[in-house]
């Protein structure tokens, strides 16, 4: 049994959470992300979830990208280094990178899952990676819709990671609940049985975390309601657990980030006319304000 605590995220909080550069530190200093993302016809979403952690920070940041990706996001996000799987999906099996312990330990965290597509190879890999990968690492898209359709994977997951489902993702991971009042109480009691952190997202995002508690964050508007916005928090994410920020306090962090910079991309350009790219290029000024 567990009893939720309920919570509201503040910008006096995130701002003890955030931590400005030291003036001696060096890429190595802000970790190495994995991004494992794209497909054919989705290579935007690898595109927008590389940006993303870039601008968020992150020190180093490769992504594993099906062949039809590579040129595009070399020259869209060239900061970001690339393995190139030879195949139109996943299939030639990101999970090489961390097979072993030496390898693994490369990669301070990964991200998986924009445009990830749901191929059996893709699926086979995550497996893979699942049974290789002990850190905690973010996990979205479709690479929920993979634990989704075979639910032993979730078993699998690192504790302490960090899944992030919008409505129809969370249906699918975890069924249909009848209300809201139903809804929160899934959500917080697998984030506790699970050890995992599961944010709902949506208005408010709700934030699940492992102790049970529940916070929901304030920023954001109604501008994000379009495609990509999702595959920027992933990367912005995946970025601040490479930097070495815990779980907790990423996603804290960075869902408040994510609103904001999306706020400042709609005081700026209407929310009708912002797209995701906007809130990645809005993120800098959301820095601005942690300060
Ligand atoms: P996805 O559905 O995966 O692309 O994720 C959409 C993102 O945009 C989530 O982070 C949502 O919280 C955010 N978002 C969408 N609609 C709204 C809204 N009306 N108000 C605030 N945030 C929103
Ligand atoms: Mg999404």
């Amino acid at each position: 049994q567990t009893t939720s605590r309920f919570n509201i995220t503040d910008i006096q909080q995130v701002r003890g959470i955030y931590r400005p550069r030291k003036a001696f530190s060096h890429k190595g200093t802000f970790g190495h992300a994995l991004l494992i993302a794209g497909s054919e016809g989705k290579t935007g979403a690898a595109v927008l979830s590389a940006k993303a952690c870039l601008r968020t920070g992150v020190g180093l940041l490769t992504c594993h990208i099906p062949k039809c990706g590579y040129e595009i996001i070399q020259i869209a996000a060239p900061g970001a280094m690339c393995f190139i799987d030879e195949q139109k999906d996943h299939s030639s099996s990101f999970h090489n990178h961390v097979s072993t312990p030496e390898a693994a330990a490369r990669f301070k965290t990964i991200g998986i899952g924009p445009g990830l597509g749901t191929a059996a190879g893709t699926c086979w890999a995550l497996e893979k990676l699942l049974d290789h990968y002990r850190q905690p690492m973010v996990l979205d898209a479709d690479a929920l819709n993979i634990l989704s359709s075979n639910p032993t994977l979730l078993n699998k997951v690192p504790h302490g990671s960090i899944l992030t489902p919008h409505p129809k993702e969370f249906e699918r991971l975890f069924g249909r609940t009848a209300n809201d009042v139903e809804r929160l109480q899934i959500l917080s009691g697998n984030a506790v049985k699970r050890q995992l952190n599961i944010l709902l997202k949506g208005r408010y995002t709700a934030m699940a975390f492992t102790d049970g508690s529940i916070w929901f964050n304030t920023t954001g508007n109604p501008g994000m309601a379009t495609g990509g916005s999702g595959d920027v928090l992933t990367g912005i994410l995946t970025s601040l657990l490479a930097q070495g920020y815990n779980s907790r306090d990423a996603m804290l962090m960075g869902v408040y980030l994510h609103g904001l910079s999306g706020d400042y991309a709609a005081a700026e350009l209407s929310e009708e006319a912002m797209i995701a790219e906007d809130i990645v290029e809005f993120l800098g000024r959301g820095f601005q304000h942690l300060r």
